[in-house]
């Protein structure tokens, strides 16, 4: 079997994934900041990382994800302060939100979502080894990493920091690539800010140490995968690094992961503070559909191309799930049990294989439907190949997760005429005709007849 491949931001290069332990995967991927709702840029990463585990289970490995919610931070704290609201108050409805939309757009659950908040006094312990190992200092009642203590300092975001100006620090949680400077730990408390009483003095966790703290937590010192959007590279993960193995010694991450952005359709990487940004709700309301919205983000590039959004790129998608569920609805009526054709099974697979390509993946199963559908229409596809070609689509739906199997479909007509049914039944004849309308906007054509209603597919 081919061996799965995936680019190492720290390495610059594709490398033949091992895990630390045989069979099984530890891996850690940066999750929302919950001051606001998470947008579709947010989500292009979050499906990069859900393809990754789909495809790491495909492979037949254990995936244990741990994905952090960063619930205090300095935009936060402001946002909460205004409301007059306790940072759980004012997180609660965008971590109810972000759930929603994980589901909305079928994105596998990670194992674990620890919050910031239930983490301090990890934190604490974790800063508390930085100083006994010299990392730190203390300036103003706040605790900061002192980079020029660690001398690997820049490796992963290829920096040079021999320019660094010793002693300068920063307080905000994000600056500039090309000004490496000490970051804060900890943060002495400001008036009107929540804060925790903690041997490090009344304050709070800067935003780069909860990583660190939680993923050794519940990963132990060394994780297989470390992933996110390229915006994190610097500072965020080389700060984690320097945290991490300043603290234990050992190597921190084996393979760092790094998605390019969604931008907006003039080039800008789309963000809260451009306001150029679309919520997975905006788009729904728009009429798009979650399956749309996921095919867009998930194929529209290869992870590490930056993805221009636009309605266009919407609609091809939409067109896009539409041929595969209509090739589904063809194949109808499978009765064999079958293995998916081995040449395209092993173009998809070699392809998800080689750096998660599933615009190439794609690319092939795109080909193999038209070449099938000749075959049907010609009237030549036996059985077998029709199973055959049905497993296959199950198989590239495992990670697609966008196409509604004839079966489901069946489901959905079954429900809705029994509510046409009971809307019959209580004389609501407008309520029924809608329903046989939607039907047929379905494709599905009603027949009532004294055993009772039947429905058929228009061709
Ligand atoms: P945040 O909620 O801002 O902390 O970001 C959550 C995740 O979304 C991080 O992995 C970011 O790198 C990622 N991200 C932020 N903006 C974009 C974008 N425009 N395109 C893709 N990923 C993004
Ligand atoms: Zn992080």
């Amino acid at each position: 079997m081919t061996p799965l491949r995936l680019h190492n931001t720290m390495s610059g290069q594709i490398e033949e994934f091992v895990p630390l332990e045989p069979g099984h995967v530890r891996m850690y991927t940066c999750g929302p900041t919950v001051h606001d709702y998470s947008h579709i840029g947010n989500f292009r990463t979050f499906l990069f990382e859900d393809l990754l585990r789909r495809v790491l289970r495909q492979q037949g490995y254990q995936v244990t994800q741990v994905m952090n919610l960063t619930d205090v931070e300095d935009r936060i704290i402001k946002k909460a302060a205004e409301r007059g609201q306790t940072i759980d108050e004012f997180t609660e409805q965008y971590i109810d939100a972000f759930f929603q939309d994980l589901d909305t757009l079928r994105i596998e659950r990670a194992e674990h979502y620890p919050r910031a908040t239930r983490h301090i006094f990890e934190m604490v312990s974790l800063i508390e080894r930085l100083t006994e190992n010299g990392h730190t200092y203390v300036a103003d009642g706040s605790t900061y990493y002192r980079i020029s203590s660690f001398p690997r300092y820049g490796a992963l975001a290829h920096l040079d920091v021999s320019g660094l100006k010793a002693g300068a620090r920063v307080d905000v949680d994000e600056y500039g690539k090309d000004d490496p400077r000490d970051f804060a730990l900890w943060k002495a408390r400001k008036a009107g800010e929540q804060s925790w009483e903690t041997p490090l003095g009344p304050g709070r966790p800067g935003w780069h140490i909860e990583c660190s703290a939680m993923s050794m937590q519940y990963l132990g010192e060394t994780l297989d995968i470390h992933a996110g959007g390229v915006d994190l590279i610097f500072p965020h993960h080389e700060d984690e690094i320097a945290q991490s193995e300043g603290a234990t010694g050992k190597p921190f991450v084996r393979y760092w992961l790094h998605a390019q952005h969604l931008q907006d359709a003039t080039g800008e990487k789309m963000s809260k503070r451009l306001r150029n940004f679309s919520t997975v709700r905006d788009l729904l309301a728009e009429g798009y559909t979650p399956r749309a919205i996921r095919y867009a983000l998930l194929t529209g590039a290869h992870y590490r191309s930056p993805l221009a959004f636009s309605p266009e790129l919407l609609r091809a998608a939409d067109s896009a799930v539409k041929r595969l569920d209509e090739f589904a609805v063809r194949l109808g009526g499978v009765t064999v049990d079958a293995e998916p054709p081995a040449e395209i099974r092993q173009r998809w697979d070699d392809a998800l294989r080689d750096d998660l390509n599933l615009p190439a993946a794609v690319g092939f199963l795109f080909e193999f439907v038209k070449t099938f559908n000749t075959r049907l229409e010609s009237g030549q596809a036996t059985p077998e190949e029709r199973a055959g070609a049905m497993a296959m689509l199950r198989h590239a739906n495992r990670i697609l997760d966008v196409i509604e199997f004839p079966e489901a479909l069946d489901s959905e007509v079954e429900k809705l005429i029994a509510e046409r049914q009971a809307a019959r039944d209580r004389r609501d004849f407008a309520a029924a005709d809608e329903i046989r309308q939607r039907l047929l906007a379905m494709g599905i054509q009603l027949d009532d007849t004294k055993d009772g209603t039947r429905w058929k597919r228009l061709r």
